[in-house]
């Protein structure tokens, strides 16, 4: 089955050649081109996440080296191919090869909009606007309790990448964040890897009306693989199949992606250790009575039907 995954932190492994190999089965890591083969995955989003000692200084610096890796992965293997917009997912969909798509997680090297026209013109077609942190943009989640809002740079920022078609990502956003994006923008957005408050109480994970307003834009809710996210004790599949059932119930199907987190998380729930297990995860919805219409929404039909409203 095609599978389409909405956040991978598979850029940052390209950070120990010495013992990571794209090209290889690579034994601690999450993510390599074999793995996804096995996996079936047609589609995946590559973040660039800037980690925390780069910023604030550093991040411009940070993310331009890791957009330019992003471009030199493209180059050397030839089995994956740029997604910039709905004309490349027609076009890969055909082939063997593997659509990959350039985000960035954490904006601060977005420092404005001209910034980020340039970064569109680099490939760049998501966005979260905060990691964690607090930045010129907006609080992020780690702000938890003075709970910021977007600022107003971070305003001009999400109407022009309403504009350019840039997905705008609401994972790790502050509440008031997430809520001065839904009404400072029109366009359907994503939370690409986040759960549900209501099954989990993390504050990384959506609560009911974040939920719903989600699926009322025609959004999508990409699921996330970490254990902390999904039980605060023993995480296994099914408590992850917890969070699939309650999003479809408060938003519908139709909103249910998947986000993973790969390669940006330690642990991982048993059968799920890597991405080429996630066959794993449609076998156990087939047994909790998902239809293969279902599933295959899940996986990939979900993720396309929403690409194609943003980029068609
Ligand atoms: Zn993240």
């Amino acid at each position: 089955m095609l599978t389409i995954i909405g956040h991978l932190d598979t850029l940052l492994n390209f950070d120990f050649p010495e013992i990571y190999d794209f090209e290889r089965d690579n034994e601690n890591f999450h993510v390599d081109l074999i793995k996804m083969k096995k996996a079936g995955v047609k589609i995946a989003v590559f973040a660039v996440f800037v980690e925390p000692e780069y910023k604030p200084n550093n991040a411009l610096e940070r993310t331009i080296q890791l957009i330019d890796r992003f471009h030199n992965i493209l180059e050397k293997y030839k089995e994956l191919e740029l997604i910039e917009g709905w004309y490349d997912i027609e076009r890969v969909m055909g082939t063997e090869k593997i659509g990959v798509i350039l985000a960035i997680e954490g904006a601060e090297a977005v420092f404005d909009d001209s910034a980020l026209r340039v970064f569109y013109r680099l490939g760049v077609r998501m966005i979260s606007l905060t990691w964690n942190q607090r930045n010129h943009l907006a609080d992020g989640i780690g702000e938890y309790e003075a709970n910021g809002g977007i600022t107003i740079a971070g305003k001009s920022l999400v109407r022009e990448m309403e504009r350019l078609k840039i997905i705008i990502d609401v994972s790790h956003i502050s509440p008031a964040g997430f809520w001065d994006i839904v009404s400072n923008t029109g366009s359907p957005f994503v939370a690409s890897h986040s759960n549900a408050y209501g099954i989990c109480k993390h504050r990384r994970n959506l609560d009911d009306d974040q939920i719903r307003i989600i699926g009322e834009r025609k959004g999508v809710i990409g699921i996330n693989f970490a254990p902390e996210f999904i039980n605060t004790k023993k995480a296994e599949i099914s408590d992850l199949i917890k969070h699939i059932d309650y999003i479809r119930d408060i938003a519908g199907l139709n909103t249910v992606v998947l986000g993973t987190d790969y390669d940006g998380i330690k642990n991982t729930p048993p059968c799920l250790e890597d991405i080429s297990k996630i066959k794993n995860l449609a076998e156990e919805l087939y047994i909790k009575n998902y239809s293969k219409k279902d599933v295959e929404k899940i996986f990939y039909e979900n993720w396309l039907a929403f690409f194609k409203s943003i980029w068609a």
